[in-house]
């Protein structure tokens, strides 16, 4: 029995909800929040040998008390926190010049602060039990930029430099700080796209298709093995060869 505890953000969809699904089947004790319940969520709820391993909360990553009491939570409830995945994340397209303030500070909150306050206070617990893991997803984007996703692109990188930085600040207590920057993935989040930006980074990929959620969560799951005990600091590229 697999005692780990994984804290996941925004694991109601796309690849956060592939990574919840995958550390279920692994027998982790996940937890996960988002805004909006799912119905894939009321299910997990719901379902015999999961529903008592897992812990949904409906909350906004704005919002910087409800994560800390989340984590609280998490830990109190669970016992120990392992894991922390800062999946969660929002885009929008449009060029920087039309961007409203309000929607530049929302990305910044939800793609970058919440992932420091999930962070530190993961790393609190981690801290005392001496070992963990830390995985941020990042974006091809943060490393290549993309006209339309400016503030989004300066998030990403942000969260490169948190890898880096926290697993400098860490690696003397064995825990582990890394990150996956995927390319384009078939999810909601990019459904935004138009057909011709589809055509383009199709025709930009090596391999020729957007990533889909499977092709990341093994190295997901890879990065929390033994298997990659001796790396830290690393941003893996998972793109089909979109960035080379
Ligand atoms: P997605 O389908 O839009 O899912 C995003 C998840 O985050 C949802 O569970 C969403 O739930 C949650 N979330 C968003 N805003 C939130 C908020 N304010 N508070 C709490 N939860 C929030 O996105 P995805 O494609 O799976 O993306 C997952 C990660 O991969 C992100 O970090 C993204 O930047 C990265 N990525 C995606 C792509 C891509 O092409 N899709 C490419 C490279 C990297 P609610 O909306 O209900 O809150």
């Amino acid at each position: 029995m697999n005692e780990s505890v994984a804290i996941v953000s925004g694991g109601s969809r796309g690849l956060g909800l592939a990574i919840v699904r995958r550390l279920l089947e692994l027998d982790y004790r996940v937890a996960t929040f988002s805004r909006s319940r799912t119905p894939e969520i009321d299910q997990l709820s719901r379902q015999d040998g999961v529903r008592e391993r897992f812990d949904y909360e409906s909350l906004d990553a704005k919002d910087t008390n409800a994560l800390t009491k989340f984590v609280e939570r998490v830990s109190e409830h669970f016992g120990r926190i392992d894991v922390l995945v800062n999946n969660a994340a929002i885009a929008h397209d449009g060029v920087l010049a039309m961007a409203t303030d309000e929607e530049i500070e929302r990305m910044i909150d939800i793609n970058l602060k919440a992932s420091l306050v999930l962070a530190k206070e993961c790393v609190r617990v981690m801290l005392v039990q001496q070992t963990g893991h830390i995985v941020n997803i990042s974006s091809i984007i943060g490393q290549r930029g993309f006209s339309g996703l400016a503030a989004y692109a300066a998030t990403k990188a942000g969260i490169d430099g948190m890898t880096r930085a926290l697993a400098r600040e860490l690696g003397g207590r064995q825990i582990r700080v890394n990150a996956i920057a995927p390319g384009y993935l078939e999810t909601e989040m990019s459904h935004g796209l138009s057909s011709d930006q589809h055509a383009q980074i199709v025709r930009r990929t090596p391999l020729g298709r957007l990533g889909r959620v499977d092709d990341i969560v093994p190295w997901l799951e890879f990065l929390l093995s033994d298997s990659s005990g001796f790396a830290t600091g690393q941003v893996i590229t998972v793109d089909g060869g979109a960035t080379l």
